[in-house]
C-alpha cells in the first residue's frame, strides 16, 4: 500500500494496516494474560528479547503492541510503551531513568500531580529544581554536574505558559541531559515532531488522544535522539545490541514488568477508536477556544484571560511558531466581587468538572481544587490567581458555549 502522510489518514487506517485476522478493521481485544508455546525455546527467546512475541500481558500483548506502533508512527519516534494512565507513564519514566543523587530540572508550571510526584522523588534522594521553561537562561543557570533530565509540558495548565521546546532541546543536547516533553496539551497533530527536540515524549492518552472520557491511558515515546551510551543510568543487563534500544528496554523491564502499570486491552480499544477523530476534534476545540478567549477578553466583567492564541499572551509569537493551533485550554479571572464558584454554578451546558481534553466543555475553579494542595505561595509563583477559572473547551457549537457564558456573567 502507498505510504500516506496525513495525520488522520494514518490514524483511521492504523489498526487495519497491522493486519488483524479476517480483514477486521480493529485489532481484537486480547484478553489472554498468558501466551503459551509448544516449543520451549520460543518462550526463552521472548524472555531474552530475541523474539517480539508475547509472554505475559503485564509486559506486552498483540492489542497493546498495535497501539504502541500507531503512536510511534504518529510521533515519528523510535519506540513506544503504553501505560494504565498518563501519571503511570510519567512516574515510570522518572523512576526507571533516574537514580539517587541525580538532579532533575522540572518546569515550575507543571500539572499539580506531577509537581506532587517531584516531592516523592526528593524523598528518594533525587534533587529537583523548578525552572522557568519560558526562559532558556533560567534553565541554563540551574544546570548542575549531576543534572540528568529536564521535564517540561508544552502549554502549561492553567496559566498557559508556553515552553520553548526547540530551544530547550538544543540546550539539553549540548549538556547531555535527557529532555522529556509532556505533550498532553498539544498532541502530535498540534506539536509536530519536527518542532521539538525531545528525547522522550510522555503523554496522557486519557485527554485529547482518546477524547471521550471513557478510558485512562498514558504513553512514553523514545524519539531515538539520545545516545544511551552516554547515559550513566542504563543497567548493564540492558546494554545489549543496538544502543538505541537500551533505554526503552530498561523502562519496559524495570517499569512495566517490575512495577506493572500496564494498559488493559479494553482501554486500548476505546483509546484507539477515540483517536481516529483526534485531528477533527482538535480543529474544532481549538477554534472554539480562540472564539471563547476573544469573547471573554472583551467582556466587561472579566479581569484577565490566559490563552496563547491572544496577541497579548507573553508567548503568542512562540506559540504560533510551534503549534498548528494554540490548544483548547484557557483560563480567566473574573473581576473582583464576582465569586468564581457562583459563576460556575450558573453554567448550564458547560460542566463543572476536573479533566481536560474532552468533547464536552468543562469548567473548574482552579485554586480550591486541582491546585489546592500546594498552597497559595506556590500557586502565586505559578501565576495562578485565587479566583481563576479554567475551561477545557470541547467540540460543542460555539454559539451555545458563548450563550452559556453570557448568561452566567449577567
Ligand atoms: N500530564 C498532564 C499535562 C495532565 O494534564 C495530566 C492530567 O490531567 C496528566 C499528565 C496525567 O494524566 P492521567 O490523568 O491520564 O493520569
Amino acid at each position: 500500500m502507498r505510504k500516506v502522510k496525513g495525520f488522520t489518514s494514518k490514524l483511521v487506517h492504523a489498526e487495519r494496516k497491522q493486519q488483524p485476522e479476517y480483514g477486521a478493521i480493529h485489532q481484537p481485544i486480547h484478553q489472554s494474560v498468558l501466551f503459551a508455546y509448544s516449543n520451549a525455546q520460543d518462550l526463552v527467546d521472548v524472555f531474552q528479547g530475541k523474539s517480539s512475541q508475547h509472554a505475559y500481558a503485564r509486559q506486552s500483548s498483540p492489542s497493546i503492541s498495535c497501539l504502541q506502533n500507531t503512536i510511534t508512527d504518529l510521533e515519528q519516534g523510535h519506540a513506544c510503551l503504553v501505560f494504565s494512565s498518563g501519571m503511570a507513564a510519567l512516574t515510570t519514566l522518572m523512576l526507571t531513568m533516574l537514580k539517587q543523587g541525580d538532579h532533575l530540572l522540572m518546569s515550575r508550571f507543571v500539572f499539580g500531580n506531577t509537581n506532587s510526584f517531584a516531592q516523592t522523588l526528593e524523598n528518594y534522594g533525587i534533587e529537583v529544581s523548578f525552572v522557568d521553561v519560558t526562559n532558556i537562561e533560567d534553565v541554563a543557570r540551574n544546570i548542575k554536574p549531576n543534572s540528568r533530565m529536564l521535564f517540561t509540558e508544552t502549554i502549561a495548565n492553567p496559566v498557559t505558559q508556553v515552553a520553548d521546546v526547540k530551544g530547550l532541546g538544543k540546550l539539553t543536547k549540548a549538556r547531555n541531559i535527557v529532555f522529556v516533553v509532556d505533550n498532553t496539551m498539544t498532541p502530535a497533530y498540534l506539536l509536530q515532531p519536527q518542532n521539538h527536540q525531545a528525547d522522550f515524549i510522555v503523554t496522557s492518552l486519557t485527554k485529547y488522544f482518546g477524547g471521550h472520557a471513557n478510558a485512562l491511558g498514558g504513553a512514553i515515546v523514545d524519539m531515538g535522539r539520545f545516545d544511551w551510551q552516554k547515559f550513566e543510568n542504563i543497567n548493564d543487563a540492558y546494554k545489549k545490541g543496538d544502543a538505541i534500544n537500551w533505554a526503552i528496554t530498561q523502562i519496559k523491564k524495570k517499569g512495566l514488568r517490575d512495577m506493572g502499570a500496564c494498559l488493559s486491552s479494553d482501554s486500548m480499544h476505546l483509546l484507539s477508536v477515540g483517536s481516529e477523530t483526534m485531528a477533527l476534534r482538535l480543529d474544532r476545540s481549538c477554534a472554539n477556544a480562540l472564539q471563547l478567549a476573544n469573547f471573554l477578553d472583551s467582556h466587561p466583567k472579566i479581569e484577565k484571560v490566559y490563552y496563547p492564541g491572544l496577541p497579548n499572551h507573553p508567548q503568542h509569537t512562540l506559540a504560533k511558531r510551534l503549534f498548528r493551533h494554540n490548544g483548547a485550554i484557557l483560563s480567566f479571572s473574573p473581576k473582583e466581587g464576582i465569586d468564581p464558584l457562583r459563576l460556575i454554578n450558573k453554567l448550564e451546558l458547560i460542566l463543572c468538572s476536573t479533566h481536560l481534553g474532552d468533547n464536552r466543555t468543562l469548567a473548574i475553579p482552579v485554586a480550591p481544587t486541582i491546585y489546592h494542595e500546594m498552597g497559595e505561595a506556590r500557586r502565586k509563583s505559578m501565576g495562578i490567581s485565587e479566583n481563576m477559572i479554567r475551561l477545557s473547551v470541547g467540540i460543542e457549537d460555539c454559539e451555545d458555549l458563548i450563550a452559556d457564558l453570557e448568561a452566567a456573567l449577567l
